[in-house]
């Protein structure tokens, strides 16, 4: 046994040194630090939804507790509404993936957006600023009001002057679903002033960008892309600071959109290969970015900056024609899988988005989004390629520069 505590005592030190681990060390390693100490490998799947205690006094001062602060119990959770330890796992994780204190995952990635809006309502800051195009569940929540949000939409050179006292919250996404539109994050998160920037990293993911530390005060993503990376987990998560954090536990103990523990196992799993993930299928796309913007019968390719394995085009040709056309690529909407997806945004993603408000923020008609996986790329191009060719008409291909859309996109429709 001696010998046991001085390993993991030798085991204290070396965690002086866990804060500067990489990226890559931190996907496998993050949220299992404890495992070996346990005697594990893999990490236990905790599928209580209660927790037994002979002591009701001490529950009693515990749920006071969270009641009044929010913060993760020490010991057992009393319910399962109010956390889960192999959640836990999932959401240390992920914080540490994107450089903030806490992350709180939901039952989804609209789950993960209610709660910060109800967290801000509840202190009376109803209105967001927010700039398009968000994916189009996000535009609905707020452009319906459906949570008591009033929202102005803006361009990013507009944000300070939209701000008002009961301003919440920013809202934005970079690169964007689905034109992949990039934003400067850092100058937005000034222009915010005191005011929580979201930001939305779904597409990006911690591998290529961390908006916390550009100055997004909340980080969210729909976990039920990259994240999982395999299309079996819907999920949702916000990293951010333990203040804010605090809140949402709160608003998720009250509300219930809790994530589901064998969804946090897969998503734990998940993040181990999020990075290796994530440069694959960026190589896959950058070279399908070169292939759609030298074809005669692509349009426009937008391809973000940083990289990635979103790619968005427009085609000559009917769109719908090339989604039917595909074979090995799947017709389907969601993203960040292993296999790759190519789906419509004005007839599915973004659908529920008013037409005119679609087309201005730069989802023309024509557009189609590419979600590429680890597939072999020659063989993704040769079904891609048969599937352009399913459309009929064609025209000169045309690159878009990076970065948001131009007008002369917009006002094409
Ligand atoms: N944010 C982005 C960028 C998305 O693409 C999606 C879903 O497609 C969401 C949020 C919502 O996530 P979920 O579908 O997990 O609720």
């Amino acid at each position: 046994m001696d010998a046991f505590d001085d390993a993991y005592d030798v085991m204290d030190d070396v965690d002086v040194v866990d804060d500067m681990r990489a990226l890559a060390t931190e996907a496998v390693h993050a949220g299992r630090d404890d495992l070996a100490r346990q005697g594990l490998h893999a990490p236990p799947i905790d599928l209580s939804t209660t927790y037994p205690s002979y002591d009701s006094r001490a529950e009693a001062a515990r749920i006071d507790d969270f009641a009044a602060n929010g913060a993760t119990l020490d010991g057992p959770p009393v319910y399962g509404r109010l956390g889960n330890p192999t959640v836990a796992r999932f959401e240390t994780a992920l914080a540490r993936l994107e450089g903030t204190e806490s992350a709180v995952a939901f039952a989804s990635g609209m789950a993960a957006l209610s709660a910060v809006l109800l967290v801000r309502n509840a202190m009376g800051l109803r209105h967001v600023v927010a700039v398009r195009p968000l994916y189009g569940c996000s535009d609905h929540l707020l452009t319906a009001g459906l949570l008591g949000t009033e929202v102005t939409w803006v361009d990013p050179a507009g944000i300070a002057d939209a701000l008002r006292p009961d301003t919440g919250l920013v809202m934005v996404e970079s690169p964007a679903n689905p034109t992949l539109a990039e934003l400067d994050l850092r100058a937005i998160a000034h222009a915010c002033g005191t005011v929580p920037l979201l930001a939305d990293n779904t597409f990006a993911t911690p591998v290529l960008q961390r908006p916390a530390e550009q100055g997004a005060r909340l980080v969210l993503h729909s976990a039920t892309k990259y994240l999982g990376g395999h299309g079996d987990v819907m999920a949702g998560v916000v990293a951010c600071d333990e203040e804010f954090a605090r809140r949402l536990r709160q608003v998720r103990f009250a509300t219930g959109g809790v994530l589901h523990p064998l969804a946090g196992y897969l998503l734990l799993r998940g993040l181990s290969t999020l990075p290796v993930r994530v440069r694959a299928a960026s190589a896959n796309a950058a070279e399908l970015d070169r292939r759609l913007a030298a074809d005669p019968r692509v349009t426009r390719v937008h391809y973000p900056r940083i990289g990635g394995a979103m790619i968005a085009f427009e085609v000559s040709g009917d769109p719908h024609e090339v989604i039917a056309a595909v074979r090995l690529i799947t017709p389907a909407v969601s993203l960040g899988s292993v296999d790759t997806l190519i789906q419509h945004p004005a007839s599915i993603s973004h659908r529920i988005v008013d037409a005119e408000d679609r087309r201005t923020s730069g989802v023309s008609d024509r557009l189609l989004r590419l979600s590429v996986g680890l597939e072999d790329v020659e063989d993704l191009w040769r079904d891609l390629e048969r599937a352009l060719g399913a459309a009929r008409g064609s025209g000169p291909a045309r690159r878009v520069a990076p970065g948001r859309p131009s007008r002369s996109v917009a006002a094409e429709g």
